[in-house]
């Protein structure tokens, strides 16, 4: 269905009409503005889906007041910067109040926030053209910096452009290197060469800024429908170097175009995957591709997502998560040799994510082009998969039971007769989610037998 750019308008408007209303009707403007808006004209996103912030003229404590009087719940978190939230059918808004262009005053400490009453100096401001749009009430678009013309161009550029002033809104705030780089990866839209240049002078300021910001944008390219795109413009630009070396010999690989495209292949939640299977690229480019599936130096990989972990400070489950991804075991060569043996205790040992790890082994049969064996292995997967799983599900207090009626006192002798039981269980030489009393006769059968 085409594009129909005013039915959208009027639709985003209708479902915010009320609070328009209220502010109008204290002399205060109220606007829609940043990725709303470029989505709505890229036609990149139903309104439904928008993520929508305003922006107003009234100062924060006239917008408490507002919100107030009309009895809307509202939360100061961001007052600092001006931004008030709310919550509008069911989904928190954030109202911030019009800031000035601070960017030609900033020195190397970040000035106080100061707020402002023009609309064009708060659009100036913002990183990319594409971002410094604005939708009013009555369905104009206020578009001062040829954001439209960006977009139709596919191009990223700061407002107003131009190398100078594209230097000072980067050297301003260095992450906006990041956040093109996200907008590349996500509209597969260029940086101009005024962009270019100035990133590439400002790359090393990347490192005046926090290392959770550069992870939260990092993340966002990497789920993107373009991860390449922004991917090589970091490289172009030197800011890989900065925030993600790790990923730099992938890049400098002749498979790295061919990498991408598996890497647009994987889902995207969890977003592990993408970083594992980047990691992965990383740890083989300049090899033959066929050898990805080798894995003579899983301990040297793990030490790289160690620190990487580290330095964007993940979170320890996104660590353990990667850390465990990247070991992949076996590559498709090998999938047609596995023994039942041998895949029920891989599924056993991997659990709860073969699921991801059998996308990262489709992803490798991709890329060497040793795809015969991948269904037959899935469907023998899938085969392990629910009542028929080989990860142990033992009777509670199982351990309990064992001491009372084997007689045995707590210690190592406990432990070692539940892992013959979880053991026996992963290689099918006994059912799984059995009952006590069928674990103890398996027991007490064997200590016969041993005997
Ligand atoms: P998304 O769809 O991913 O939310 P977005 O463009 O809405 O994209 P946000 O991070 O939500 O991005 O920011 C909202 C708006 O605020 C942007 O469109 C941009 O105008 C402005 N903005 C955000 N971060 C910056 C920044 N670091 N420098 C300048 N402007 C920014
Ligand atoms: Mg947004």
């Amino acid at each position: 269905m085409p594009h129909d750019e005013a039915q959208a308008i009027q639709e985003l408007l209708s479902s915010y009409a009320g609070l328009f209303g209220f502010f109008e009707a204290e002399g205060e403007e109220l606007v829609i503005v940043g990725g709303a808006v470029r989505d709505l004209i890229a036609a990149a996103a139903l309104p439904a889906k928008l993520d929508v912030d305003f922006a107003t003229s009234a100062l924060p404590e006239k917008t408490i007041a507002i919100l107030k009087k009309r009895n809307l719940r509202f939360f100061t978190t961001g007052i600092r910067f001006g931004t008030i939230s709310t919550i509008h059918a069911g989904k928190t808004l954030e109202l911030t109040t019009y800031r000035p262009d601070e960017s030609y005053t900033a020195g190397s400490r970040k000035p106080e926030v100061s707020f402002g009453t023009s609309l064009e100096a708060d659009l100036i401001r913002r990183d990319l053209s594409i971002n410094a749009m604005a939708l009013r009430s009555d369905g104009s678009i206020v578009d001062l910096f040829g954001g439209r013309e960006a977009i139709a161009a596919r191009k990223l550029e700061v407002p107003g452009g131009g190398l100078e002033r594209t230097r000072i809104i980067l050297r301003d705030d260095p992450l906006r290197i990041l956040r093109i780089a996200r907008f590349a990866a996500r509209l597969d839209y260029r940086a101009t060469e005024e962009t270019t240049t100035a990133a590439t002078e400002c790359a090393p300021w990347l490192q005046t800024i926090s290392h959770e910001r550069w992870k939260a944008e990092l993340d966002k390219l990497l789920v993107a429908p373009h991860p390449a795109a922004g991917l090589r413009w970091l490289q172009e630009t030197g800011a890989l170097r900065e925030v993600l070396p790790e990923a730099l010999p992938l890049l400098e690989s002749d498979g790295f175009d061919r990498w991408c495209e598996a890497l647009q292949q994987l889902p995207t939640e969890p977003h592990h995957l993408r970083w594992s299977w980047l990691l992965i690229g990383a740890a083989i480019a300049g090899g033959a591709v066929a050898d990805a599936t080798r894995w003579p130096e899983v301990a040297a990989r793990q030490q790289t997502v160690a620190l990487l972990a580290d330095r964007l400070k993940w979170s320890n489950e996104e660590r353990l998560v990667v850390s465990e991804l990247i070991a992949v075991p076996f590559g498709p060569a090998q999938l047609e040799g596995l023994s039942e043996l041998e895949l029920r205790r891989w599924v056993a040992r991997t659990e709860p994510r073969v699921v991801d790890q059998c996308a990262l082994l489709t992803a490798l049969a991709q890329m060497s082009g040793d795809t015969d064996a991948m269904a037959p292995f899935l469907a023998r997967v899938e085969a392990l998969s629910g009542d028929a799983t080989p990860v142990p599900q033992l009777p509670a207090g199982f351990g309990k039971v064992l001491m009372t009626s084997l007689a045995l006192q707590p210690g190592p002798a406990v432990g070692q007769a539940v892992e013959a039981v979880k053991q026996a269980i992963i290689d099918g030489r006994i059912a799984n989610r059995g009952s006590a009393e069928d674990y103890l006769a398996w027991l007490r059968n064997r200590a016969e037998t041993d005997a």
